[in-house]
């Protein structure tokens, strides 16, 4: 489904955000201060407008006010985006994702009443150091501080084995979302599903639990 986003800030982050957003097919409104920028967004966006984002009467006038989900991505200048997200909320953006540079500037966003605080570098280097950890793991992402989902390369070792015979979910507390399978993703596995050489399991479940089975189950 269609959906309407605002993309504040056009660095490597917003852009990146910006251009996926628009490629997946949904309305996206990009602004920066730089023209710059937002010309090179122009073909990359809905609409891409220049503006301060902390200048309440250009925001509304650009319509801020009618999207439902919006993402400030100023990291650099906390003051900006500290003002921008607390202006987007007073004027009653439901979902207002920010971009922190680190914990004090992420725990000021989570007091003005930011949906969403996000540290990319803090949070790729999780995900990178994990993927150097296991060569089995090909994803990962926090649910919370204990729990996680995997995504996990099969070895021989369950090859042509059914999930009710691997009996993951008893032996390790795991669950078992989805089976990948080159472009083809089971996101409803049965009992009687078998897995395969080099499929992709995605697991959740405890970090504790999920280290158990990648390292004696998989
Ligand atoms: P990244 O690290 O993702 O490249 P930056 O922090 O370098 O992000 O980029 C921030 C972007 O936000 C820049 O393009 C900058 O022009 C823009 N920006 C900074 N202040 C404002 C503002 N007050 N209003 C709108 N855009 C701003």
């Amino acid at each position: 489904m269609k959906k309407q986003f605002i993309v504040i800030g056009l660095g490597r982050f917003g852009s990146s955000i910006c251009k996926e957003l628009f490629k997946l097919g949904h309305d996206v409104l990009a602004i920066d201060s730089s023209p710059e920028r937002v010309e090179m967004m122009r073909n990359f966006s809905s609409h891409a407008a220049v503006a301060n984002a902390t200048d309440e009467a250009s925001m509304r006038d650009l319509g801020v006010r009618n999207f439902e989900h919006a993402v400030v991505a100023i990291g650099e200048n906390m003051q900006t985006s500290v003002l921008c997200t607390l202006m987007l909320k007073e004027i009653g953006i439901p979902l207002v994702w920010v971009k922190a540079k680190d914990l004090q500037h992420q725990m000021i966003l989570e007091k003005v009443g930011a949906d969403r605080v996000i540290q990319p570098e803090k949070e790729m280097g999780i995900r990178i150091a994990h993927h150097m950890d296991s060569e089995k793991v090909v994803d990962y992402i926090d649910l919370s501080e204990d729990y996680s989902i995997v995504e996990l390369v099969a070895s021989e070792k369950l090859m042509n084995q059914s999930l009710l015979e691997l009996n993951i979910r008893a032996r390790y507390q795991c669950t078992i979302l989805a089976i990948k399978r080159g472009d083809e993703v089971n996101v409803a596995p049965m009992p009687d599903d078998e897995v395969k050489l080099d499929d992709v399991l995605v697991a959740m479940g405890h970090r504790n639990d999920l280290k158990r089975f990648e390292a004696k189950g998989i």
